[in-house]
């Protein structure tokens, strides 16, 4: 018997170049293994420091630079789905590259589109994407960790605080470059940064993600640490979705449960924040 997934909802479609199966595939494998919920935040990365050069989605199997239309017409094809696929809830969403300054083209996202939810992540630091190797450490070599922690957190203090998004994707997206640059002092960098973000986010009405992808790459924990949520908890977080970061239909729905079942020992709570009270 096919155990149940609730939800998954950091999902990349093939709309995100560095994806590889499309909306509908996603939906078939949902079935398969029992999910739910699926959530699908196709990338929005429009940093200007990055040249535009994330700034595409694809459409018909054609490179196209993001814009109005790139977005309807994911949003159809995410509708046709569910009309497809009934007994399975899907919702629509973005996981935006947060910069400082995109705040006013969240707002008209808002506005202008009927998303279902934004995932807020932060990416890059000056620019240069953290998951980059070839140029990660240039930014890295030329920083101590308390600057590469300080700019960091303040980009992650203004998702928290803008209130113009739902969820805090991967709030500790710096682990991996972080422990080869840095070593394990990388570990307790959030310890006296947190406070003012939490703040933040319960005013907000923000939540924290747990993103699975850090086990499905065998890194024994997820993103954000168990240890990062569990301070994050004790200041007050809400911890509103789960998401495995697929890029591809065999990683949909990896170790949704498993992390569900661990932060549970934890006594943390997890309330999709597609659940109204
Ligand atoms: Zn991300
Ligand atoms: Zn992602």
């Amino acid at each position: 018997m096919v155990s149940i997934i609730p939800c998954d909802l950091h999902v990349h479609p093939d709309y995100s170049i560095d994806a590889g199966s499309s909306i509908k595939e996603y939906c078939v494998k949902a079935r398969q293994i029992g999910l739910q919920t699926i959530g699908f935040s196709t990338h929005y990365d429009v940093n200007p420091a990055r040249g535009a050069k994330d700034a595409f989605m694809v459409v018909d199997g054609e490179k196209t630079r993001v814009s109005d239309y790139t977005l309807e017409r994911y949003i159809k094809d995410c509708r046709e789905a569910q009309n497809l696929f009934p007994d399975l809830k899907i919702l629509i969403g973005l996981e935006i590259d947060y910069f400082p300054g995109i705040e006013t083209e969240v707002k008209r996202l808002r506005s202008d589109f009927s998303f279902d939810y934004f995932i807020g992540s932060v990416h890059c630091l000056d620019g240069i994407a953290m998951t980059s190797k070839n140029v990660v450490g240039d930014y890295l070599s030329s920083h101590s960790i308390s600057e590469m922690a300080d700019q960091y957190f303040e980009l992650l203090f203004n998702v928290a605080d803008c209130g113009l998004f739902d969820v805090i994707g991967h709030a500790d997206y710096y682990l991996l470059p972080g422990l080869r640059y840095y070593g394990d002092d990388i570990l307790n960098i959030h310890n006296d940064r947190l406070d003012r973000i939490v703040r933040a986010a319960i005013r907000t009405l923000t939540g924290f993600e747990i993103n699975t992808s850090y086990l499905r790459k065998g890194g024994g924990d997820f993103y954000p640490r168990i240890e990062f949520l569990k301070t994050a908890i004790e200041l007050g977080a809400k911890i509103n979705s789960v998401g495995s970061d697929s890029h591809h239909t065999s990683h949909l729905g990896a170790n949704i449960n498993k992390s569900l079942n661990i932060i549970r020992e934890y006594g943390i709570v997890f309330k999709p924040f597609y659940e109204n009270d």
